[in-house]
């Protein structure tokens, strides 16, 4: 199978991770956005991700490369 479906930036850390811990219940969340066409999300792309326990939905903002934790705006 690919192992091309882990975007990264350019230190190699995940901006869109595949799953993410439920704020709520510490559940899986899973991601529902793909990626453009170049494979990968870029910064400010809205991604959405699912519960699978609560079926919450989470919606995230890529984050800036590179970067700091303050937003850029
Ligand atoms: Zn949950």
């Amino acid at each position: 199978m690919s192992t091309d479906e882990h975007p990264t930036d350019a230190d190699g850390a995940p901006l869109a991770p595949r799953t993410i811990e439920c704020v709520d219940c510490g559940g899986v969340a899973h991601l529902l956005s793909r990626p453009d066409d170049t494979g990968r999300f870029w910064p400010g792309d809205l991604v959405s991700y699912r519960c699978e326990d609560c079926l919450d939905r989470w919606d995230l903002i890529v984050p800036e490369e590179g970067g700091d934790d303050a937003p850029a705006w």
